[in-house]
């Protein structure tokens, strides 16, 4: 590890000002999970590391409609709440499949964003909840949808002198949700992962849909043309079968020391029949139990 400052600021302001005094030669310490290694490997350098931790960014509380999450919400937290168990299950089931319990207890939703992981379960969860992404810096706050967050490998639209401070997500009491994933063994990151959302009305059909991945390009993608084609159709089995499908042909991953292009893309779709399938049963149990 190349030595550094060690900063701890107690306010947002203060963390903003020692960003704009140290700019890229600085780096945020959130959780530190994904920030320690490459300090270790001297795949980072910063001058100075800013410790976020004394920041007042965990809190959680559901307001007009939507789940306000604080950066520093750990996984573990996302895993193990009950506000957001009944909020915003789904993000419970993909925090569950992050890596192993101690990386869940330190790791934090900002962190795992602002890192951007391709293969990440969490930025693959709010690009299906069509989240809100809040960035502070000097001239104040500003809101970014996720789908615009994620700006390629590694990269996001943070800013050097912004912290991401919130999160907030519509409440998804109602929908069916499923998280389903590949990895090659337990607690590696997933090679595939999807995420499925799924509402039906009062006719039992689709009427909301959200297919997302993670692992088969750069940043978390949807699937469009598998959720249109479900909307407003009854979820048979050959239905989400053919969305399935769908969502995997508009696929285009890369081959990479790991596994083929042609494996990745195949696991998509296996992993998508499989998650709709369960976010159509949580959404029938769901309509049934509310009936
Ligand atoms: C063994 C192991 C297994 C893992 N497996 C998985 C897995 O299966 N799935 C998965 O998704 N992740 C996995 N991870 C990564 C883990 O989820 C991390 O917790 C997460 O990627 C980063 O969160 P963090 O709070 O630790 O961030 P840190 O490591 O502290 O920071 C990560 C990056 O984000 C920046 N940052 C952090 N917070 C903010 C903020 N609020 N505003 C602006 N920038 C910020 C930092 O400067 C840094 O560049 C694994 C990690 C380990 C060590």
């Amino acid at each position: 590890m190349v030595p550094f400052e060690y900063e701890a600021p107690g306010t947002i302001d203060e963390a903003i000002a020692l960003l704009a005094k140290h700019r890229d030669e600085a780096k945020v310490l959130a959780g530190g999970q994904s920030l320690v290694p490459l300090l270790n490997y001297w795949l980072a350098r910063p001058r100075a590391v800013l410790d976020i931790n004394r920041l007042p960014l965990d809190g959680v509380r559901v307001e007009d409609g939507r789940l306000r999450l604080g950066a520093l919400t750990r996984h573990a937290t996302l895993e193990d709440s009950d506000a957001i168990a009944q909020a915003c299950p789904v993000l419970a089931e993909a925090a569950a499949l992050i890596g192993n319990v101690r990386v869940r207890a330190l790791g934090t939703l900002g962190g795992s964003l602002a890192h951007a992981d391709p293969a990440a379960e969490l930025p693959m969860a709010i690009v299906a909840l069509d989240a809100r992404l809040t960035l502070q810096g000097r001239d104040g706050r500003r809101t970014v949808p996720a789908g615009e967050f994620f700006r390629g490998y590694l990269t996001t639209a943070l800013e050097p002198v912004e912290l991401l401070t919130e999160v907030d997500v519509p409440v998804t009491r109602g929908m069916g949700h499923a998280v389903e994933e590949f990895a090659r063994r337990l607690g590696d990151f997933a090679l595939v992962a999807v995420t499925v959302l799924m509402g039906l009305d009062r006719a039992g059909r689709v009427d909301e849909a959200r297919v997302a991945f993670a692992g088969v390009a750069p940043t978390p993608i949807r699937a469009p043309g598998a959720e249109d084609m479900l909307r407003g159709h009854e979820p048979t089995a050959e239905r989400l079968s053919r969305a399935a499908t769908v969502a995997r042909d508009s696929l285009a991953p890369e081959s990479d020391a790991f596994v083929s292009a042609a494996y990745r893309k195949h696991l998509a779709g296996v992993l998508a029949r499989r998650a709709l399938a369960r976010a159509m049963t949580r959404a029938v149990e769901s309509a049934c139990a509310s009936a």
